[in-house]
Parts: structure tokens; sequence; C-alpha cells
């Protein structure tokens, strides 16, 4: 019989399975999960456990506690990137970026993305495949226990789009949401989203409480979002307008727009305006990236006073807006650079017409 993933199940989910197994257990389990979850280890010195080391024994038995094993872990600053490396040999990137409100912790939702964005090192990859519930929660566990980096906002920003492996990814913050786990609050998470309309539809739906949502966008016309995220193929500016509409007002929440600057492409004042005009009516507020060179560079970083031009544009139009201080380039940990190089080589066709 399978072990129990500790890493895959809310506390409830995890005790309920330990108790249809043993036909107890319900709450020295959900004890074993908060410790776990606590201190990173489990001791059975619980006062609970005192006459019941049998049962420690045997919930210890049925579970899975292990975590992936960290492959590197490299430092520019005090920004930091890691990586895990899962059972089947691929690797996982997670970023470390400490702030003075608290750390973030950027993780992946897949490894490699199949979204194809022409700016992004992760797109060249094409999709490996989506990491699990275990795997996503697996790099808080890491970054929390294992490299002392106490995690206070955790963001959907690494490798992948999120809403590709909705079911995981959900799952995944109902157990580092859990209170009897990590705790961490919903308002502290954000998914990011290249803009699938249908699955910001479905998040909007969702019974349990849901996470801030970015949607990186880029673009301010769909001729030229076309050629830099071909999803807008699919769900061009007009539907993800409407999209982000009735997010706002559904849920009453802000969206963060994510808008990568690259020199000659999207930068211009005329950009700006048209950006401005398009988010017209929505309750956002706007994060402007300087790009970040990659690998094989296609795009360049934007000018110093562009970016500030731009962003004062979009300012004097009414629009909350920061300027991102790039962060980790050397290490390829900043916005847009992760991806493996040789992963990429293995990498298979990008299947973005399986979409629909
Ligand atoms: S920017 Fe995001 S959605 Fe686009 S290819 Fe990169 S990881 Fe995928």
């Amino acid at each position: 019989m399978s072990k129990i993933s500790i890493f895959s199940h809310s506390s409830q989910e995890f005790a309920s399975q330990i108790r249809s197994r043993l036909g107890k257990g319900y709450q020295h389990a959900q004890l074993i999960y908060q410790e776990w979850y606590r201190t990173g280890k489990i001791t059975g010195e619980h006062p609970a456990f005192a006459n019941a080391q049998v049962l420690f024994q045997q919930i210890q038995q049925l579970t899975d506690f292990s975590v992936l094993p960290l492959a590197t872990h490299q430092q520019e600053g005090a920004t930091g990137k890691f990586l895990l490396r899962t059972e089947d040999q691929l690797e996982i990137e997670s970023v470390l970026i400490p702030m003075q409100a608290g750390g973030t912790l950027c993780v992946s939702s897949q490894i490699g993305c199949r979204m194809g964005c022409s700016f992004c090192e992760t797109g060249r990859m094409g999709l490996l495949r989506h990491l699990t519930t275990r795997e996503i929660v697996n790099q808080l566990f890491v970054a929390r226990f294992h490299l002392g980096f106490e995690v206070r906002n955790l963001v959907f920003m690494g490798m992948g789009e999120p809403l590709d492996n909705y079911e995981q990814v959900m799952q995944a913050i109902r157990v580092l949401t859990d209170p009897h786990g990590f705790g961490l609050g919903i308002h502290h998470i954000t998914l990011s989203t290249s803009g699938r309309v249908e699955s910001i539809y479905r998040l909007m739906e969702e019974k349990q409480p849901i996470p801030h949502l970015a949607i990186s966008l880029n673009a301010p016309t769909d001729e030229l979002r076309n050629r830099l995220m071909p999803i807008n193929r699919l769900y061009p500016l007009q539907a993800l307008y409407d999209a982000m509409h009735a997010y706002n007002t559904k849920t009453g929440k802000q969206i963060l727009v994510a808008y990568v600057l690259m020199k000659g492409q999207n930068d211009t004042l005329a950009h700006a305006d048209l950006l401005a005009a398009y988010l017209r009516g929505l309750n956002v507020k706007v994060n402007l990236i300087p790009y970040n060179p990659q690998s094989r560079d296609r795009y360049q970083a934007p000018e110093q006073s562009t970016l500030e031009a731009f962003t004062a544009s979009l300012r004097q139009q009414g629009y909350y807006t920061l300027l991102r201080q790039t962060k980790g380039r050397k290490i390829m940990a900043a916005c847009g650079q992760l991806g493996n190089l040789e992963l990429r080589r293995q990498r298979k066709k990008n299947p973005l017409a399986l979409l629909k």
C-alpha cells in the first residue's frame, strides 16, 4: 500500500487518510502534521504520544516525509536561487528574495512552460511536465528548514504558467495556507498568469480563498502581444480585459499588472499611453520590470531614462506604478531568466496548440 505524502494534503485530508487506514489516530496525525510544518521534523515528544508510541510508529510508517534533495544553491548579494532534484532527474528552480517586510519566495509550478513567451528563458524550454502538489510545497519546506529563509510572501512567478497546472497549484495553496501547517496567509500569496482567461473565470468561482492575481501583460496592442506572447492569439487583449474586469467586480480585489520593458519593443511613451488607455476602468496597480538579459540575447534591457519616463507617464495618467529593481541577474534568478539550459536541449515540442 502506498504511503501518504505529508506534502500533498491539508491536515484534515492527511488525518482522515490516516484514520481510514488505521481506524483511529485522527488527532495524533494532526499533531504530527503540525510539528512537521512548524519545526521541519517529528519527535513524538508531544504529551499526547506519552502512552501512544505504537500509534506514533504506525502513523510514521504510513507517511511519506521525503523531501527532494537540494541540487544547488547560489547567492548574488541577498538574492538566492536554489534547485531541487526530482525523482525523474529534472530540476525545480526557486528564488529567494529578502525584502524589508519579510522574505519572498518565488516558486515554480511546472518544469519548463508551453506558453512560449519570446522574452522568457523558461518559455524556450517548452513544457517538460507539471509539478505535483508535493513538489510545489517542497520548495517552501526546503527554503524554510534547509536554507533557513523566513518566507512571508510566496509568488507563483517561477518556471511555468500556474493556471496551466490548476489542480495541483490550488491544492498546494490549500496546503500552504493550512493553519496546522505553514499557515501562510492567503493575502501573502500571488499567482501570476500570462492570461489563461478561462482559468481566471474558474479562479473567481472558487469556494476556497483565492490568492492575489498578477497578469503578465507586456504589450498594449494585440499585434505586439501576439509576437511576444503566443497565448494572446488564443485570448486577445479584449478577452483578457473582460476577464480582469469580471475578476475586479466579483472578488473586489486589485490586480497586479506586470509589464517587462524591452528596449525598442514596448518601452516608448506611445506604448505607455496605449497601456494607460487599455487599463482604464480596471482596478490595477502596475509593476514595471526592466528586461533581464539572458543566455541568448534577443532583446535588450531598456535605458534608465526610458524606464523613468515610462513610469512617470503612467503615474501622471493616474496609475499606481512601481518600477522594480532587478535582483539576481548574474545567477539567472531574475524575472524571465529561470530555465535550465541542459534541460532545454532535451525539450519537448512546444505544445501551445494543445491548450484548447
Ligand atoms: S513568461 Fe511565464 S508564461 Fe511566458 S513562457 Fe515564461 S514562464 Fe511561461
